[in-house]
């Protein structure tokens, strides 16, 4: 097959020249992203062997190998692990799959200062790209398991790259960067440096499970060991293995640095960013588990996507099993990465029986509540980072409401809506129960698109003539669980737009309902009169209290569907 050559994805591209001019000061994560994908591709590959013994492929010494030329200037990581066939090349590197990816590359265009993007590009993450940071050409030589023939890939970045046919192509994976020459003032530093490598991967990949080993050739510097470079010109030195390959999770708290835990965040979700807060669960007893999650700093761009892969990677008594095991959380925590290690699980786990399987249910409940308990901590603890989680997952986490009757209580515990108490603070639900007004029996709320536009309602000017608080709800998942949630600590939630609200005490309502009366006899001929005019459009004319400056509005009875609510159903084809 002749040299194809093949133009990268518009975004890809965009991308790829931000990697190229180096935005992002610390480069050397090129290698994290590198051993990262050649870990993942050992997983993939341990478990297609598991479980279709017709693959043929050898899972006897699943490595991960970096090699060294410091007279070529090239570093290779190589892996013998799943491989990947034409296509899957033409579509995983030449392509970027993540949705948000387009508005992403827009605002890291428009970003005003590098500090800016390179938080931008933290959150996004860039992965296999991350090489040409430090790379004026990249060679991807690949075989897929099971495949006879494999794959090269080459480009340099700018625009295009070329795919050729690699005959004896061993299995898995190999990526050879053409290091751009070492640059001090760029903080580039030489890649080739067997210290330099060890350190990276000490740093970020020590707890990856697969050994890292470290091959150098012959007439590299390894600062140490001079004589052993004599005479070896023919091959490369007896391999070092790097990592410690030690389960974090099942190490001792006070053992494990934070920068640990980070990394490993970093190497589970593909985030280049810290996470916010780690949650950490040992199980002990007759189903003994551990397990190590991490609330991400930043909502991802696809939380809101169909297709958005939820759950957290479960081993088995330190073994991989799989990632996004969507049994171990619930859909409104979709957000939560980490990994569970159970001990007492089969190796065979298949999805199916995790579904039914009560100890699974179990730990879900059990993790659930655990990231919950969390949240309030935070909440007290430390308001805020608290702020910052519920920036980022407050509308996610709502859908609870919908859904987790058991653990209704512990969301709204830990909820925080806005309010005419405040322009700016969020409130709790206890807060507002605190200062609401003798004679005040429920929690009145509005929903609406905005704080504007719901401050600007005229359903809201009885109750700011009076004093009364009201929570101002603009989610569109707020019109949906307001209405699925019984109330709280007793009080119900109400929503001022909808039927009657009374408002004071019982004296003032009496009075009030007299006035009403009498007025509704007054204007009896006018009410008659609109109503007839108004014809079909409505259920009732009446008189309001609800009004102090405005002539008239229009509510809903208290069981209809608001009009946002019935914008959304629209919106969704129903
Ligand atoms: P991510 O790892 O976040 O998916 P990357 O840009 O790092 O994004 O990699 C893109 C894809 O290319 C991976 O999802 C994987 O399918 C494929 N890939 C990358 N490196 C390897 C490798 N060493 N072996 C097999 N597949 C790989
Ligand atoms: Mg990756």
């Amino acid at each position: 097959m002749p040299t194809e050559t093949f133009e990268f994805q518009v975004e890809a591209r965009q991308l790829l020249q931000l990697m190229i001019h180096s935005i992002y000061s610390n480069k050397d994560v090129f290698l994290r992203e590198l051993v990262s994908n050649a870990s993942d591709a050992l997983d993939k590959l341990r478990i297609e062997a598991l479980r279709d013994d017709t693959l043929g492929a050898d899972v006897s010494d699943l490595h991960i190998e970096i090699e060294a030329d410091k007279e070529a200037r090239t570093l290779t990581v190589r892996d013998n692990g799943i491989g990947m066939s034409h296509d899957e090349v033409v579509q995983l590197i030449g392509t970027i799959a993540n949705s948000g990816t387009a508005k992403f590359v827009r605002e890291l265009k428009e970003a005003k200062d590098s500090a800016t993007a390179e938080d931008l590009i933290g959150q996004f993450g860039v992965g296999f790209y991350a090489s040409f940071m430090v790379a004026d050409e990249v060679t991807l030589v690949t075989r897929r398991a099971g495949e006879s023939k494999g794959t090269r890939w080459t480009s340099s970045g700018e625009g295009t790259y070329t795919i050729d046919t690699a005959p004896d192509a061993p299995q898995g994976t190999s990526v050879t960067l053409r290091l751009k020459p070492a640059d001090a003032e760029d903080k580039l530093y030489d890649y080739t440096s067997p210290w330099k490598i060890k350190e990276i991967v000490k740093r970020y990949s020590d707890f990856i499970t697969w050994p890292i080993r470290m091959v150098t050739a012959a007439d590299s510097d390894t600062g140490a060991d001079e004589e052993a470079s004599e005479g070896q010109e023919a091959g490369p030195r007896e391999p070092e293995t790097l990592n410690s390959m030690k389960a974090l999770w099942a190490r001792p708290r006070d053992e494990v640095s934070d920068e640990e835990y980070h990394e490993l965040y970093k190497h589970i979700s593909h985030d280049w960013s810290d996470p916010l807060e780690i949650v950490r669960l040992q199980a002990e007893g007759t189903f003994e588990y551990q397990a190590l999650l991490f609330i991400p700093f930043h909502a991802p761009h696809d939380l809101f996507m169909q297709g958005y892969k939820r759950g957290v990677q479960l081993y088995v008594k330190r073994v991989f099993i799989m990632d996004d095991c969507e049994e171990l959380m619930p859909p409104y925590l979709r957000f939560v990465k980490g990994v569970v290690d159970a001990q007492d699980l089969s190796l065979n786990v298949s999805r199916e029986i995790l579904q039914q399987d009560r100890q699974i249910q179990l730990m879900h409940r059990r993790l659930a509540k655990k990231v919950l308990s969390t949240v309030k901590d935070m909440m007290t603890g430390s308001p805020e980072r608290y702020a910052t989680f519920w920036r980022e997952f407050g509308r996610v986490l709502k859908e609870g409401l919908l859904s987790d009757f058991e653990n209704r209580d512990a969301i709204l515990a830990v909820s925080s809506f806005a309010s005419t108490h405040d322009k700016e603070e969020l409130t709790t639900l206890q807060a507002y129960v605190e200062r609401m007004k003798e004679g005040q029996e429920h929690i009145y709320y509005l929903t609406g698109e905005s704080r504007q536009a719901i401050e600007n309602s005229p359903h809201m000017e009885a109750f700011r003539a009076k004093g009364i608080e009201v929570l101002l709800l603009t989610d569109p998942v707020d019109e949906v669980w307001v209405d699925a949630v019984p109330g709280f600590e007793g009080k119900q939630l109400r929503s001022i737009a909808k039927g009657e609200v009374d408002l004071g005490t019982e004296e003032e309502k009496k009075e009030a309902a007299d006035e009403r009366e009498k007025r509704q006899e007054e204007y009896a001929a006018l009410l008659t009169w609109m109503s007839e005019l108004l014809g079909e459009h409505v259920k009732e004319v009446r008189l309001s209290s609800r009004l102090t400056v405005s002539p008239a509005c229009v509510v809903s009875d208290t069981h209809d569907v608001t009009p946002a609510l019935e914008q959304m159903y629209r919106a969704m084809g129903q």
